[in-house]
């Protein structure tokens, strides 16, 4: 997935996303533990928004398909 096309996202985390280094975008998107494999996948077919200050990303593990989501905490 292309992480530079982000339609899903609201403008407010977008900017958010992209104030993060592309390197570290890419490890928060290939670290993200899923309940159902039980260790650390993927996540595609993400959404982006801000919640309570926070970046929060919700979508599916690339494996199985379970919904997970990573919550990136304001700075
Ligand atoms: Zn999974």
């Amino acid at each position: 997935m292309a992480i530079e096309s982000l339609p899903t996202f609201t403008k407010p985390a977008r900017q958010r996303w992209e104030s993060i280094p592309a390197d570290i975008r890419q490890r928060l998107l290939s670290n993200v533990w899923c309940g159902h494999c039980s260790h650390e996948t993927t996540i595609t077919n993400f959404t982006g928004t801000i919640k309570g200050g926070d970046l929060v990303l919700v979508g599916q593990c690339a494996e199985c398909r379970n919904d997970v989501a990573r919550v990136i905490e304001g700075s």
